[in-house]
């Protein structure tokens, strides 16, 4: 058994967890069992692309996943894949697109693990057409405490397939599991972009586009102001239909350290916003270019959370229920140019109608809205209580795996299953997220 300090993306809370890897799945009984007795509870840690502290153990102890990362089985005729759950995302499309196959559903970011992105039934920006991850996940291999591997799909042991779809690692540990990957004819991605000037203008461009394209999203500058609230660059997307089958490979840039201070505050913000905006054309432009620079823009430069500096930051993400969205949405914009606290990262993107399998499923059918701030003392205390009273208002909710600040009433509110996945929970897992929202 070897341990490393781990620690969630956003670097906040400050919790760091002492890491227990494991690298065979032969061991990982013995090592679950080992840390359940010794240190009274554990929790299953993927690759720590979870900004707040849902990844992060109760005790400070965590059963580091990653290690478990070989494929056990490929069927490249049909598209299905099984591998241990600790592959990321990135791993698997180093496979699977030379064969003409890519992830059904994808974060933000590659760097996830099989494990983590069943856990958090993560969303991509085709939601709209192919609902979660969780949608597209056959079955898995989940370990419980002192109990026998358990194998659980929508035909075996279906109540723990579903809590354990958006089950935030609290139901057991998933070894490996079984995907259905979609077919790509290329690996590039055709593209439109597109500014717009406010928020309604995002609606009316989302209900034009959206069905008319697998991927949809949109950047916004969340420092506009009045007749601007919203304005931001609109970007839908699809497989390119002629071209290679390629992995890109090109070289990242890294963050070497953490500086003692954010290197992301006002100063260098509004120019920032303001100049991305004006870069883009008014004019629908088309563009093509490898998957990876239109799914993963961040991955380019590891450790880009080091320029938070080391007090880390928060990210706010919520869905607000589509017959309220415009509205909510410009309140909350409102709400966060008031406070002059802006984020270089902005995210509006329309979730669809497909409900998941997962119990604590994230995405409803509305808009979710996705921000980064600096942490600093005045979120907890002034920005996010008026941001959450506006989602709470609007019937929303907010994301699990990327919070560290909603009240236990907030989230039990939103999520109403959190007792059926209490009642499955394994008792020797726990987090600090769901000590802090539970009890
Ligand atoms: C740049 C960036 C962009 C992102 N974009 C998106 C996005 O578009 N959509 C989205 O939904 N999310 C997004 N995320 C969040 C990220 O995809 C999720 O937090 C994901 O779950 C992280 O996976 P991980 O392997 O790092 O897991 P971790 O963060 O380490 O853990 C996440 C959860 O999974 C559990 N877990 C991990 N491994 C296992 C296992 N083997 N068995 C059981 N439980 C396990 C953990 O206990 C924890 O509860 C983004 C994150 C980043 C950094």
């Amino acid at each position: 058994m070897s341990s490393k300090k781990l620690y969630s993306w956003g670097r906040y809370p400050e919790r760091p967890q002492e890491g227990h890897a494991c690298y065979w799945r032969s061991d990982l009984s013995d090592l679950f069992n080992g840390l359940a007795v010794e240190y009274g509870s554990t929790l299953p840690y993927g690759n720590g692309r979870s900004y707040g502290d849902s990844c992060l153990s109760d005790s400070g102890h965590a059963l580091h996943m990653r290690p478990l990362n070989r494929f056990i089985k490929t069927d490249w005729e049909r598209g299905i894949l099984i591998a241990e759950a600790g592959v990321t995302l990135a791993e698997i499309l180093a496979i699977s697109i030379p064969q003409g196959w890519f992830l059904s559903v994808t974060p933000g970011t590659q760097f996830a693990t099989l494990g983590g992105a069943i856990a958090n039934d993560v969303h991509g920006k085709n939601h709209h057409l192919r609902g979660t991850f969780g949608n597209h996940v056959l079955r898995f291999a989940l370990l419980r405490h002192n109990e026998p591997e358990l194998i659980c799909s929508t035909s075996e042991n279906e109540e723990l397939y579903a809590a354990s779809i958006g089950g935030l690692g609290l139901t057991g540990l998933i070894s490996w599991a079984e995907i259905q990957l979609m077919p790509i004819r290329t690996s590039h991605i055709d593209s439109t972009l597109v500014r717009f000037g406010g928020l309604t203008d995002f609606f009316e461009l989302s209900t034009e586009l959206d069905h008319q394209h697998e991927y949809s999203v949109a950047w916004i500058d969340c420092l506009a102001k009045g007749a601007n609230t919203g304005r931001g660059v609109f970007i839908v997307g699809d497989h390119a239909k002629f071209g290679h089958l390629e992995v890109d490979q090109r070289s990242k840039l890294t963050i070497p350290v953490t500086p003692p201070v954010s290197l992301i505050n006002n100063v260098s913000l509004r120019p920032f916003n303001e100049l991305y905006w004006r870069m883009h054309p008014a004019q629908r432009t088309r563009q093509r270019s490898s998957y990876d620079p239109f799914f993963y823009p961040l991955d380019r430069i590891l450790h880009w959370n080091r320029i938070y500096g080391r007090k880390g930051f928060q990210q706010y993400q919520c869905v607000i229920p589509d017959h309220v969205a415009e509205a909510a949405v410009r309140e909350l914009l409102r709400g966060i140019s008031d406070s002059g606290q802006g984020s270089f990262l902005a995210v509006l993107k329309r979730c669809g109608d497909i409900s998941s399998p997962g119990l604590l499923s994230f995405p409803l059918p509305g808009t979710s809205l996705a921000l980064d701030f600096p942490q600093k003392s005045s979120l907890d205390r002034r920005l996010f209580p008026r941001l959450d009273a506006i989602v709470r208002e609007a019937g929303g909710r907010l994301y699990p795996a990327k919070d560290a600040h909603m009240s236990g009433s907030d989230f039990r509110k939103a999520y109403p299953a959190w007792e059926k996945l209490e009642a499955l929970r394994d008792p020797t897992l726990n987090s600090c997220f769901w000590k802090r929202v539970t009890k």
